[in-house]
């Protein structure tokens, strides 16, 4: 295959301006990275976050997007771990130093000068993007391009979350029921927990579809759980649900935000985090949690219920995220017109 000298990306120039067509250089891989052709990227809220100006530092111009599914079409310098041809998928932490407190504790989700993809470098709303092989993971078969996108940080992410609420979780409490949850709910509901679901109140659509996804239960964020929960997750960037999640969790029960970023956080009595509840936050992902997260996806089967946009159309894809339009996972599927 002779590789193309330009493609299609959407850029964004500026925060707070929509990402624009261009036609740009296909990127060259450097040492331990693999030339990817995008076959699909998933569209995240954190990518709302860049556009948004609440996540500060991106690299301008910047193609983003975070978790992308494509093939190896070149390698760099002293790279082969995978075969050209190959599918993978690339997550929201592209790579770290490996050499600083956190990586040496092995907690390379807070490395101390990490890369992240779609953020410090080009990600894959575009046809071809690079990434360090090192940080790529092997995608199980049984998806299509499109469905596996949101495993990549929706998934992986969610699953971290999902983790961090601990040992011993019978109730477990999602406020915001978009791509994490759904998919979060469906291995939650395989590990034999009773789910229930919080969305924005009176959104009967989306507590329709966290039921069709798994959750037990369905109801406003704003309105108590029947019974108290063992722990919840808060993957709404609303800092006002720490609150009434704390007011649902049992003692001793943890409140996990599974977001990179929050509204402020309500001031509130400290009764609702007496009796050891605990609120925490969950930053990136290891490459452990990929691989454990990839291998069980499968075994559920996780199945992502996904929106599917053109290139083009991205900017469609986050006004509908922003605003609380989407059911399920937006998804871009690259239609490259570079090889017909
Ligand atoms: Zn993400
Ligand atoms: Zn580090």
């Amino acid at each position: 295959m002779t590789l193309p000298k330009t493609m299609k990306a959407m850029l964004l120039d500026t925060p707070r301006t929509p990402l624009r067509p261009a036609e740009i250089p296909v990127p060259t891989p450097g040492p331990r990275q693999a030339l990817l052709k995008v076959r699909a990227c998933g569209v995240c809220h954190t990518d709302l976050h860049i556009v948004d100006g609440e996540l500060t530092e991106p690299k301008l111009p910047l193609v983003l997007g975070h978790q992308i599914v494509g093939t190896v079409a070149a390698a760099g310098e002293g790279s082969g771990r995978f075969r050209t041809g190959e599918r993978v998928g690339v997550p929201w932490l592209g790579s770290t130093d490996g050499t600083c407190p956190a990586c040496v504790r092995g907690q390379e989700n807070l490395c101390d000068h990490p890369i992240f993809t779609g953020y410090h470098v080009d990600g894959g709303f575009a046809e071809y993007a690079v990434a360090d092989e090192r940080f790529c993971f092997p995608l199980p078969e049984t998806y299509s391009d499109a469905e596996a996108a949101p495993l990549l940080c929706a998934g992986l992410i969610g699953y971290r979350t999902y983790r961090m609420a601990g040992e011993g979780v019978e109730k477990l409490g999602i406020y915001g029921f978009g791509a994490a949850a759904h998919i979060v709910a469906q291995i939650a509901k395989f590990e034999g927990k009773k789910v229930y679901a919080f969305t924005r109140p009176g959104d009967r659509e989306a507590q329709a579809f966290a039921l069709r996804h798994g959750a037990d239960w369905a109801g406003d964020s704003t309105a108590p759980p029947p019974q108290l929960l063992d722990a919840a997750l808060i993957f709404a960037p609303v800092g006002a649900l720490v609150v009434e999640a704390l007011k649902a969790v049992r003692k001793g029960g943890a409140v996990v935000c599974g977001g990179i970023h929050m509204s402020d956080i309500p001031s509130f009595p400290y009764s609702l985090l007496w009796e050891e509840r605990l609120v925490r936050s969950v930053a990136n992902l290891t490459r452990r949690d990929g691989g454990e997260f990839l291998a069980l996806a499968p075994r559920v089967p996780v199945r992502t219920e996904v929106t599917t946009f053109a290139l083009a159309e991205v900017n469609t894809a986050l006004d509908r995220l922003r605003s609380g339009q989407l059911t399920g996972a937006a998804v871009v599927v690259i239609e490259s017109e570079l090889e017909k």
